[in-house]
């Protein structure tokens, strides 16, 4: 390119107080920022420009520019639609929260609260305190401390429990979670000595009992969460290590993982056993999520006897893995919510989703392939299939529950190459792919987002910008 032919070719460029004029550049002004208005259109300006200069040919026309600032202006962290069918998904942020802790997230961001304040005493209080009574009251247990994640919990508890002493751990509990949280990291980190004991597939107490010394702190139980050993196995129960840790005197631990406040048989999903039922077989000190099986905000929940938790509450760790108000908030409202277990089955979205009846998914799949089918021509082939979810989030590996699923398959164009079309819609659509087919499971798709789902599949045959 000759200098002339550069400087005519970024002649055709528009100014940034010019894209600013463009109407649906001047729409965007009423939603976000002007600066980030702004900074958006330079950034489209200048990708523009930059390949301009490579002698590239690009769409000046006002509508693809004020498109390319739309886009960019967008936040980085948006709503999706989950159309996995995985109920807490890690990476689409877990779980949703209830109707009651988004009203109490608002209310305690938009003003002061009584975070640390003891309104009965009109002195410092603890933040802590406001969710111990109602997580007492539904576990069982005699005190309760809340911080940032379960990952935070039991490092915290193991910190404050055994740090330079010895922790028991069946070796078939020795789990990886996502995000390399891993069970002898997280000891390391805390400063405590694993010791290993049974093999990978059995656990004895007797293991446990033989490993004992004087130089042992605590008996910890890890839940398998994410996988399973099956067939020739055996594990050592809550109760029974519980039984041995009063025999020696010893502190027991369960890391609970998800952690669940409703027995989920009753609705064909597998056993898995209550905080209460813990709690209840003996175990000084639970931990567990509050954003897995909970339905609640990401945090860790520990529960269990008074001088465990008032130990850790003093440590200095607990200052550096704090909640948060906002969490706090959606907590408590998510909460209070299972005061009345049968209506929590309604109102929190994570049980709703999980428990939802095969028949009505069938009936939603049945409407979304009509529309779909109608919104994308005959060139499409939409068909419906029953098929599985996964649960996610490290809980009930092996449920699989049954679902309805609408399938689509289109000419000329690869399911994965759909299925990445669609993370660019607004709002980007998150789809699983099968048997070359682009799947839609109906498991976590609200009703309200169909008008969505077409508009993205419709635009994905255009070739995937909106
Ligand atoms: C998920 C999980 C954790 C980590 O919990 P986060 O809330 O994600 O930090 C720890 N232990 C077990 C057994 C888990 O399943």
């Amino acid at each position: 390119m000759t200098p002339e032919d550069k400087n005519a070719a970024l002649r055709q460029l528009p100014a940034v107080d010019e894209v600013l004029r463009f109407p649906e550049v001047r729409d965007l002004l009423a939603v976000y920022p002007r600066g980030a208005v702004v900074e958006a259109v330079r950034g489209v300006l200048g990708g523009l420009r930059a390949a301009l200069l490579r002698g590239e040919s690009v769409d000046l026309r006002p509508e693809a520019v004020a498109a390319g600032v739309a886009q960019a202006v967008l936040p980085k962290l948006r709503r999706v639609v989950n159309a996995t069918g995985v109920v807490l998904h890690t990476n689409l942020g877990r779980a949703v929260l209830c109707e009651r802790a988004l009203q109490a997230i608002a209310a305690a961001a938009g003003g002061y609260t009584n975070l640390e304040f003891d309104l009965n005493r009109g002195k410092r209080g603890e933040r802590y305190a406001l969710v111990e009574e109602i997580l007492c009251r539904l576990t069982g247990a005699e005190a309760a401390l809340v911080v940032n994640n379960n990952a935070a919990a039991v490092l915290l508890a193991l910190s404050t429990l055994a740090t330079g002493r010895e922790v028991i751990v069946s070796r078939g509990q020795l789990v990886e979670i996502g995000g390399s949280f891993r069970i002898p990291d997280v000891m390391r980190q805390s400063g405590a000595i694993l010791v290993e004991v049974g093999t990978t597939n059995k656990t004895h107490l007797s293991d446990y009992r033989n490993a004992i010394t004087e130089r042992t702190a605590l008996l910890l139980h890890v839940h398998m969460s994410n996988y399973r050993i099956v067939g020739f196995t055996r594990e050592v129960s809550p109760a029974e290590l519980s039984g041995l840790g009063r025999e020696h005197g010893l502190p027991v631990m369960s890391d609970l993982g998800s952690g669940t406040l409703v027995d989920l048989r009753r609705f064909g999903l597998p056993y898995e056993p209550t905080v209460q039922e813990i709690v209840g077989a003996g175990v000084d000190v639970v931990t567990f999520s509050g954003d897995k099986l909970l339905g609640g905000p990401q945090a860790g929940i520990i529960v269990g006897r008074r001088e465990y938790i008032a130990r850790m509450k003093k440590n200095p760790l607990t200052r550096a893995v704090r909640i948060d108000k906002l969490t706090l908030a959606a907590l408590e409202a998510t909460l209070r919510e299972y005061l009345d277990p049968q209506e929590a089955l309604t109102t929190i979205p994570t049980l709703r989703l999980l428990t939802r009846p095969l028949e009505e998914l069938k009936a939603l799949a049945g409407r979304l392939a009509g529309e779909l089918a109608a919104a994308l021509g005959p060139e499409v082939a939409v068909w419906v299939e029953e098929g599985c979810s996964e649960v996610g989030g490290g809980a009930l590996p092996t449920a699989l529950p049954r679902t309805a699923c609408v399938c689509l398959s289109f000419p000329e164009l690869e399911a994965g190459e759909a299925a990445r079309r669609l993370l660019r819609a607004e709002p980007p659509v998150v789809t699983r792919v099968e048997r070359d087919a682009l799947v839609l499971d109906l498991r976590t798709i609200d009703p309200a987002e169909f008008p969505l789902l077409t508009g993205a599949c419709r635009t994905l045959l255009r070739g995937g910008t909106q």
